[in-house]
């Protein structure tokens, strides 16, 4: 028995160590077989080859010593790979003054209180309130959130770190991790010198996307710089002598950030930042022409209700646009034609003359003025603010319209009497020609678009068919269903098509007199159009007076 339980002990010692064994056989025999192998040479031979391996010991030790030293220096050190290129500036130059900080009622008043929270911190950690540290910032690019962030620095008087997010993504694992130690040891240094600091991290998504865990991929340097910004973030917490406030700025949403950063003590302070209202833009507006010499009769109201879905940069932009046309046409301030232009040019691109034919130019202005008619009778929300037949981009003509304020949605009507817009085009070259051209591609497709998906996506259908379709493979839908889904969407094409033929037979006199206007002039301003229609004694439905004349 004792015999048997060695046998099976050595059996377990075996399989258990059966890696070690073989890897010492083989080190052993490999020994072994090398010094049988010296002993067979001669002594010059035999003395050169061990000389030569003695060196390489020191030689590898030397390699690795300076592997590791870069690898260190990556991660910890400076060197330009770590470089930061932040500008850190004082706050009496950043100079964004409060009263500057223009269309953003609501936003300002947030970040007045956010304001109101680092000026008073002492205040508020002596009765043990939150002391504020991470303010996050989203909306559209070019609202203003940099503006906003940098008026925070002006009216709290501290220094002003900023960054962008971009910056921290490398090809080097670790780079990233090692700037944002540099930002936040900068950040403390200047918090010790002003007695508080304001970082600002622009396009924050860069390093604040959602961390993938996995062991490959590249995803890994967003990782560890994102949790070097969230331990840097809690040793704030715990290092409560400084008064440093991060401020993340993104345009992405909010869901796509990572809860992490989103958690208490953290980004837990949101200023949401829109796109400006009609009033805003009013504002906006007059804060740029007060900047630039301009004619004292412009109408900013109208100036606001062209500039639908405008952001702050592109109303900036456009004033910038008309100073430089009116330099051009050698006027010394602007006026409403300059803006006017600069707007077009903003939005439709730089006018390009082509040849047409006579046959051709007629063809283009048919097809342009069913659309401008149907857009001003039909249309419930959307203003014609130009008609063209001269080319822009890909576009041989064009009927420039707005909605007059902004909407975030559309109901049936709307979605409806864009599709008889986009037809317009069609049905006027086929009432003036009796055929049409393959000018219409483009409207086609904006109109299948919006049909399909009433259909299919919106429950606009005669089947009574709730949910977006759209969302199921469209194998689990019957032929049956599906054809008579396509059938709804033939239909609401042919019964737009039909409405707004019935409206351009009705009205061909003026379908005939835009055409023949556009023809001789090429262009049609906004007050000419709405001179012609009063001729015929018809009124924009949407100014409220709706087709009735003026009272008299
Ligand atoms: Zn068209």
């Amino acid at each position: 028995m004792p015999k048997k339980s060695l046998w099976k002990r050595i059996l377990h010692f075996l399989s258990d160590y059966k890696w070690y064994i073989l890897i010492a056989v083989i080190f052993v025999s490999a020994t072994l077989f090398g010094i049988f192998l010296l002993s067979g040479l001669d002594p010059y031979h035999r003395r050169s080859l061990l000389a030569n391996m003695l060196l390489w010991i020191p030689l590898g030790a030397f390699n690795t010593m300076i592997f590791v030293i870069f690898l260190y220096w990556l991660h910890y050190g400076g060197g330009s790979f770590a470089k930061l290129t932040t500008k850190a500036v004082k706050s009496s130059e950043v100079q964004v003054k409060w009263e500057d900080v223009i269309g953003m009622d609501e936003a300002k008043q947030e970040a007045m209180e956010v304001v109101n929270l680092i000026n008073d911190r002492t205040k508020i950690k002596k009765i043990g309130g939150k002391v504020l540290r991470g303010i996050l910032m989203i909306g559209p690019p070019g609202c203003g959130k940099t503006y906003l962030a940098k008026a925070i620095a002006t009216e709290t008087g501290l220094p002003f770190l900023s960054i962008s997010g971009s910056e921290f993504v490398e090809i080097f694992v670790g780079v990233g991790a090692s700037r944002m130690r540099k930002l936040f040891k900068t950040a403390r240094r200047l918090a010790e010198e002003h007695g508080g600091c304001i970082i600002f991290i622009d396009e924050i998504d860069a390093v604040a996307r959602k961390r993938v865990f996995s062991v490959f991929g590249g995803t890994e340097e967003t990782n560890s710089t994102q949790n070097q910004l969230l331990a840097e973030m809690d040793g704030l917490k715990s290092d409560d002598k400084y008064n440093i406030v991060v401020i993340g700025a993104t345009n992405a949403s909010e869901d796509s950030l990572d809860p992490a950063l989103l958690r208490p003590g953290r980004f837990d302070r949101k200023i949401y930042i829109d796109k400006p209202s009609l009033k805003d833009r009013e504002k906006i507006f007059a804060y740029y022409l007060s900047k630039v010499s301009h004619e004292p009769d412009i109408d900013v109201g109208r100036l606001a209700r062209r500039a639908v879905y405008k952001s702050p940069a592109e109303i900036a932009n456009i004033v910038r646009e008309a100073t430089m046309i009116a330099l051009r046409n050698g006027k010394d301030s602007i006026g409403w034609k300059e803006l006017s232009e600069a707007m077009e040019r903003v939005d439709l691109g730089i006018k390009h003359r082509r040849n047409f034919t006579p046959q051709e130019k007629e063809r283009i202005a048919y097809h342009e003025a069913g659309h401008l008619i149907t857009m001003y009778l039909l249309h419930p929300t959307d203003d014609v603010f130009k008609a063209s037949i001269i080319s822009r981009k890909d576009a041989l003509g064009v009927v420039y319209h707005q909605p007059r304020e902004e909407f975030y949605t559309s109901d049936r009507e709307r979605l409806l009497a864009n599709i008889k817009v986009a037809l317009s085009g069609y049905t006027a070259e086929k009432i003036r020609f009796g055929v049409t051209s393959d000018g219409v591609i483009s409207d086609f497709n904006a109109a299948m678009k919006l049909a399909h998906t009433m259909v299919w996506r919106l429950g606009m259908n005669s089947l009574n068919m709730l949910g977006d379709l759209g969302a199921i493979p469209a194998e689990h839908l019957s032929e049956e269903i599906k054809t008579k889904l396509n059938n709804d969407v033939q239909n609401i094409l042919t019964s737009c098509q039909q409405e707004v033929e019935e409206l351009l037979n009705r009205e061909r006199h003026i379908l005939d007199r835009f055409a023949q206007e556009l023809i001789s002039k090429e262009e049609l301003e906004y007050d000419e159009i709405e001179r012609i229609f009063a001729e015929y004694g018809k009124y924009n439905p949407k100014t409220g007076s709706s087709f009735a004349p003026p009272a008299e």
